[in-house]
């Protein structure tokens, strides 16, 4: 009887081929000493605001829930916001989920574009949520760590205490403001340009269905492109957070951050 058995070398091609024939990808050409274009949203808003999630990274879930939102006047019947309908941010689970149903159905209509647009839009914008809880300078990331410092392990129930009084002292227009300024200056070093022209118009045609606390003004989305928001971050996540008067808006204060850092 002959003996059918594979050598580790046919067993490893035949799984190759196999999961080519099946259409799963690859990494493609890799050039040595070069890093490769960023997908993801998790990652792309890591990189492109040079911060990193600690102590990780929330987790992502796709739900399939379908909320809704009831429009209470002719203006509201416009609006899509983004965190009642698309997705959302929770700071106790640090979870970051994801209405993909709906991102579909306001895809196909009203918006007419791309499903997978939108989706990453929306998970940017969630992520940016999840940023200004979690996100660390990658700079300052050793000396974050050596704060948390409890004998010999890194504390980072204290680290996710102190991130989340500060985040929970934000007010929601400050949160919306935080999102879509992080989402845009994100979605401002995407490649390819072609790709980054495509969501930076389908960015704008969503903000026109947003609230009024989503919207940034005409400088913002000029400017905000080649803006460091690293001080602006650094105030929104401080406690007590500085404050010259009592008086002073906070979504002003923040946006005021970020003008300073305009070239
Ligand atoms: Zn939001």
């Amino acid at each position: 009887m002959k003996n059918t058995r594979c050598t580790p070398d046919e067993l490893a091609r035949a799984y190759v081929v196999t999961r080519r024939c099946s259409g799963r990808g690859s990494r493609g050409d890799i050039q040595p000493g070069t890093i490769p274009l960023v997908q993801h949203p998790a990652v792309l808003i890591q990189a492109a605001l040079q911060e990193t999630f600690r102590p990780t990274a929330p987790t992502e879930v796709y739900s399939e829930d379908q909320p809704s939102f009831m429009p209470r006047s002719a203006e509201e019947e416009n609006w899509i916001p983004i965190d009642m309908l698309l997705g959302c941010y929770t700071m106790k689970t640090r979870t970051v989920t994801i209405f993909h149903r709906n991102i579909e159905r306001f895809a196909n209509h009203p918006l007419q574009c791309n499903v997978s647009d939108l989706e990453t839009i929306v998970r940017l914008h969630e992520y940016a949520h999840a940023l200004v809880h979690l996100g660390v300078f990658w700079p300052e990331e050793s000396k974050v760590i050596r704060d948390c410092l409890m004998g010999q392990e890194t504390n980072w129930n204290a680290f996710l205490r102190d991130r989340s009084r500060a985040y929970r002292s934000l007010q929601s227009d400050t949160h919306e403001f935080l999102a879509q300024t992080l989402s845009w200056i994100t979605i401002g070093v995407l490649q390819p340009l072609t790709r980054r022209y495509v969501l930076q118009e389908l960015f704008v045609t969503l903000m026109s269905r947003q609230p009024a606390h989503y919207q940034l003004t005409p400088d913002m989305l000029g400017k905000s492109c080649y803006a460091d928001p690293t001080a602006l971050l650094s105030w929104v996540r401080e406690t007590p957070r500085y404050k010259p008067t009592q008086r002073q808006p906070q979504r002003q204060i923040a946006e005021a951050l970020l003008r300073e850092s305009f070239p």
